[in-house]
């Protein structure tokens, strides 16, 4: 780290932090950065934490916005009888890309995984079964990723949901295990949610 100024090697070493940023592509962003307009710097920045100050979790989905409800969840016009459980908000991305979907979401920010001390209740379960108390949901779609990790929260999600009489299918796979839907194009995902399956 004695190569770099020490501001150049924070900036170095906040940069690695991003994922699928490794300390060479970090090296390279930084010095491009310190190679930049003053003004497109201030901009960057500002926009990180604008971004970061403005966007929190939607009141019924959990889906990021920069209003009490999201947009998908003020919508009209989508089917409010059908939920697409989802792990991370750019599944939603994802999954509206499709314009295959039209009912709504339910983002879980992460999937259980003991291995990681991750738990029920460190995602978004609690507020997905809150939900479903009105009557109003007849399906829920599990889409989480076809992981070991993701299975097992389908499958928890899918037993904890079974008392309510709800329709829960899961999402076929015509998708790669160990897959992860961003990186599905949209006839793949479309695929996947049209020959769902019940559980
Ligand atoms: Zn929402």
């Amino acid at each position: 780290m004695d190569y770099y100024a020490l501001p150049v090697a924070k900036l170095i070493e906040e940069l690695s932090k991003l994922p699928g940023i490794g300390r060479k592509t970090a090296q390279r962003l930084a010095f491009y950065i310190l190679e930049m307009d003053p003004l497109e710097v201030e901009k960057l920045a500002a926009s990180i934490k604008e971004a970061k100050e403005k966007i929190h979790y939607c009141k019924i989905c959990c889906n990021l916005t920069d209003d009490d409800i999201c947009n998908i969840c003020k919508d009209e016009k989508r089917d409010r009888s059908v939920i697409c459980v989802l792990e991370g908000p750019k599944d939603v991305v994802a999954m509206e890309k499709t314009r295959e979907y039209k009912g709504l979401y339910h983002v879980l920010h992460g999937v259980i995984s003991p291995m990681e001390n991750i738990g029920p209740n460190e995602i978004k379960i609690k507020e997905l079964l809150n939900r479903l108390q009105d009557g109003v949901v007849k399906e829920v779609i599990l889409a989480t990723n076809p992981t070991v990790e993701g299975e097992a929260t389908a499958l928890y999600i899918s037993k904890i949901l079974k008392p309510l009489g709800i329709k829960i299918t899961r999402i076929a796979h015509g998708i790669p295990v160990g897959g992860d839907l961003e990186y599905f194009d949209e006839v793949t995902l479309s695929k996947a949610i049209e020959n769902r399956r019940e559980m």
